[in-house]
């Protein structure tokens, strides 16, 4: 294919440019409809609040308390001073690659991630909402609790082995990551009454919206998603003007193999044309009926048909019939210059 590069590159920066505005309307949203939910305390009159909308729920709302585990809350495997209601442990594998192009460079791979959730509500004043579904969140801020790298010591084999096989471990890291018993979030979500209408809980919204549970104000929220947004921004700019210079170098290409290709054809018409007219001039003009060309009856015979020998085209005319001889139904083979004296 011509074009193989260019489309290639067009392609990549399309579907990088895609991603771009797709985060960039995404982080707009976000923030419009954070900006549009009330902040509500938590406190005796949210729970009358939300039993006299309807269906005893507010769509998007925004609240903050402190956690609170329902029953006993989870223990830090690393430090069994520390509790908390979701526990994040992972295991991560750090390896330095050599990439096709040669360079060694380090990498990380994922080896395990376990979750450990307990209920867990967030209480301020005496009263609590209880919160669903945590994992689900678009943010979810947690504290570090370990985080720990044991480096591989390789032996002379390890060397050998990595030298061939293009990937030498680094180490291990194991990460142990809490949200703790006591630290005060803010809950942007669905906020919805028991049926009773006695206790709430605060749900991924079933609109579509965001999830946050974080430990930011709404205000830093919102200033942290325009940042998020600014940026795709730049980028959805830049990414759309190396676009439409691609673009723009495929079309000037296509353009001139395009004239090229037309110019072409227009010098090997005149040519033939020229030839035509040549051989139109050496012609003899008192040839008897038997011979002259079957199909124009003007020209004089001039091309044998092979395999089956018949002489009755002339050059301009043998040149369209490709494939039947017109006086046998032959199939044409080869077509070569006769000669009749
Ligand atoms: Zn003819
Ligand atoms: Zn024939």
């Amino acid at each position: 294919m011509d074009y193989l590069g260019e489309a290639i590159a067009l392609t990549i920066d399309t579907i990088i440019l895609g991603t771009c505005i797709k985060q960039y309307i995404k982080s707009k949203k976000a923030m419009s409809m954070i900006q549009g939910a009330p902040i509500l305390d938590i406190d005796k009159n949210l729970q009358e609040i939300v039993n006299t909308h309807p269906e005893k729920k507010l769509e998007y709302v925004s609240i903050r308390g402190t956690v609170k585990p329902i029953g006993n809350p989870i223990i830090s495997s690393n430090n069994p001073k520390v509790s908390g209601v979701i526990q994040l442990l992972s295991i991560k594998e750090h390896v330095i690659q050599r990439s096709t192009a040669g360079f060694w460079s380090e990498h990380e791979r994922l080896i395990q991630e376990t979750h450990n959730i307990m209920p867990f509500v967030i209480e301020s004043k005496g009263y609590n909402v209880e919160i669903v579904d945590p994992l689900a969140a678009e943010v979810l801020d947690m504290d570090v609790i370990s985080d720990v790298f044991s480096p591989t010591v390789p032996s002379v084999m390890d060397h050998i082995w990595g030298f061939f096989a293009g990937v030498r471990q680094r180490g291990v890291q194991t990460t142990e990551k809490m949200l703790r018993k006591g630290s005060v979030i803010t809950g942007i979500g669905e906020l919805i009454a028991s049926e009773d209408g006695l206790s709430l809980r605060l749900e991924p919204p079933k609109n579509g919206a965001p999830f946050y549970l974080t430990n930011m104000q709404v205000t830093s929220l919102v200033r942290k998603l325009d940042d998020t947004r600014r940026n795709y921004r730049l980028l959805c700019i830049a990414f759309g003007v190396v676009g439409i210079i691609l673009g723009g170098l495929i079309a000037r290409r296509y353009w001139r193999d395009r004239c090229k290709k037309l110019d072409e054809e227009k010098r090997k018409r005149q040519l033939e044309d020229t030839r035509r007219e040549r051989r139109r001039r050496v012609r003899d003009d008192n040839l008897p009926e038997a011979h002259l060309c079957v199909v124009c009856r003007v020209n004089p015979r001039e091309i044998i048909l092979l395999p089956c020998g018949h002489v009755c085209l002339c050059e301009d005319c043998a040149d369209g019939i490709l494939e039947l001889c017109p006086v046998c139904r032959a199939t044409i083979d080869k077509k070569s210059a006769a000669y009749i004296a």
